[in-house]
């Protein structure tokens, strides 16, 4: 799930039945589901840490799927400047909006 503010300090996103665990909530363009803001600069922190930890193990972040309208979000933020640079992003929406939660796929360096 992607990281949340609300009112500016950072909270577990909230998960019931009622919201479907989270995916029922839709965030908007600038990353915003009422009183929640996608906290962009720690979900870029957190893909940062991911591709450097990887790479001590031999591995690489293949591809993150998160919201196309998000992302330009994600790059600007502090951490994410280089993010756009070092990491593959989906282009495409996918068949489920992808603003509460991301996917990360990992694959093998080759030698
Ligand atoms: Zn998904």
């Amino acid at each position: 799930m992607v990281p949340v503010t609300h009112n500016g300090e950072p909270i577990a996103l909230p998960t019931s039945p009622f919201n479907k665990f989270g995916y029922a909530l839709q965030f908007d363009s600038n990353g915003r589901s009422g009183n929640l803001q996608v906290d962009f600069d720690s979900m870029a922190a957190h893909l940062d840490v991911m591709d450097r930890v990887a790479r001590e193990h031999g591995l690489r972040i293949d591809l993150v799927v998160f919201a196309p309208d998000l992302q330009e979000r994600l790059f600007e933020s502090d951490p994410g400047s280089t993010l756009q640079s070092r990491l593959r992003f989906n282009v495409n929406p996918s068949w489920v909006r992808h603003d509460d939660h991301y996917h990360v796929d990992f694959a093998m360096v080759d030698d």
